[in-house]
């Protein structure tokens, strides 16, 4: 018997769009590997189901509890790690979030089993999975098969398809009231910066880089994103020098991202940015500089002055989009 626990991660009531991609390939083995697919929620009131989109696992565990409605590391790896049953081989799901980094770990640990964490790739060949995942700042991927029966992976968001259509009917349900969690470890307030779009859920990112000149010249970024309903990055100089929160980084100290479009602007392309964009699906590029590192990477490339080109850029977005 094989089971996936597939840990679905909530956010204001809404399952997150990256912990459906994580059901959504536990699902695609199920009958080729797994017999049964569940999933565990943690919340204090229940999310929205429905936007399961035809993901439906064979039962969804539910735990309530108030102190639930934020991260409580202790409490999730306990009720979790209770999920697994004697003699069955179970392979627990995260996306590889903030929160999944942190708590996938734990999991592991507390099934002293094996841990891959932020797959781009998974592969089932002769009833053994391989998991790939990039190393050495994106340079070379790394395959892996981990020897122990149960097993711990934490997928990257936003390169797992989540299938729209698939199974229907009702979604079976079991809730459980946790009463005197865990809670030695908790989150005690999260503040969601103000309407912005988080980089490393979002879909199209444009990033600006040092060749914007100054601050003053990042509302292009940001009138391009708005046109395009992506999010704003930024490469490291351009936060170090203070031009925008450090939340928007994408890079090897900064964000990990993989949208669908990357529109990298005055940004040179060093490998430390590449490390965070380089799983991208799509990649533009403005540079002035037609030798620039980013060019070989790119998918379009367009060389000329940013600060002359992002407004054409965006105007031709809007007309596109009516
Ligand atoms: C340990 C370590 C970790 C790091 N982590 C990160 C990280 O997470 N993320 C990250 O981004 N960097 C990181 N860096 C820094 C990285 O090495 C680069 O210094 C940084 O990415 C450069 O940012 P940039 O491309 O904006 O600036 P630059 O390298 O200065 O490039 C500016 C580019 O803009 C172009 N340009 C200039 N004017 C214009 C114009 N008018 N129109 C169009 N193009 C123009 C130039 O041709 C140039 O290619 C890290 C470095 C180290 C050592």
């Amino acid at each position: 018997m094989k089971k996936a626990i597939v840990f679905l991660e909530v956010r204001e009531s809404r399952i997150k769009k990256s912990s459906l991609e994580a059901l959504s390939t536990a699902l695609t083995y199920k009958g080729n590997y797994f017999d049964e697919v569940h999933a565990a929620v943690f919340c204090d009131t229940p999310p929205d189901f429905s936007t399961l989109e035809g993901n439906i696992p064979d039962s969804i565990q539910v735990y309530k509890n108030i102190e639930f409605s934020l991260y409580t590391p202790q409490a999730f790896k306990k009720e979790l790690a209770t999920l697994k049953s004697d003699a069955v081989e179970t392979v627990y799901f995260f996306s590889n979030t903030a929160l999944g980094k942190d708590l996938a770990p734990r999991v592991a640990a507390a099934l002293n089993c094996g841990l891959a964490m932020d797959l781009t790739e998974i592969k089932l060949e002769n009833g053994n999975f391989t998991f790939t995942r990039p190393v050495f700042a994106g340079k070379a991927l790394e395959d892996m098969q981990l020897e122990t029966s149960d097993k711990v992976v934490t997928l990257r968001p936003n390169v797992f398809p989540v299938k729209t259509a698939g199974a229907s009917g009702e979604i079976k349900l079991t809730t459980t009231e946790v009463s005197n969690p865990d809670l030695s470890i908790k989150t005690s307030s999260l503040k969601k910066a103000e309407g912005m779009l988080d980089v490393s859920e979002a879909s199209i990112i444009v990033s600006g880089g040092r060749g914007l000149k100054g601050p003053e010249n990042y509302h292009l970024i940001e009138s391009l994103a708005d046109a395009l309903g992506g999010a704003v990055g930024a490469s490291r100089a351009v936060v170090d020098a203070g031009w925008r929160p450090h939340r928007e980084q994408v890079g090897q100290t900064g964000k990990t991202v993989s949208p669908s479009l990357y529109v990298a602007v005055g940004i040179s392309g060093a490998i430390q940015h590449l490390a965070g964009m380089s799983t991208s699906k799509y990649i533009v590029a403005i540079n002035k500089d037609k030798d620039a590192p980013i060019f070989q990477m790119a998918d379009y490339g367009i060389t000329g002055d940013a600060l002359e080109l992002l407004p054409i850029f965006t105007e031709e977005v809007k007309k596109i989009k009516g």
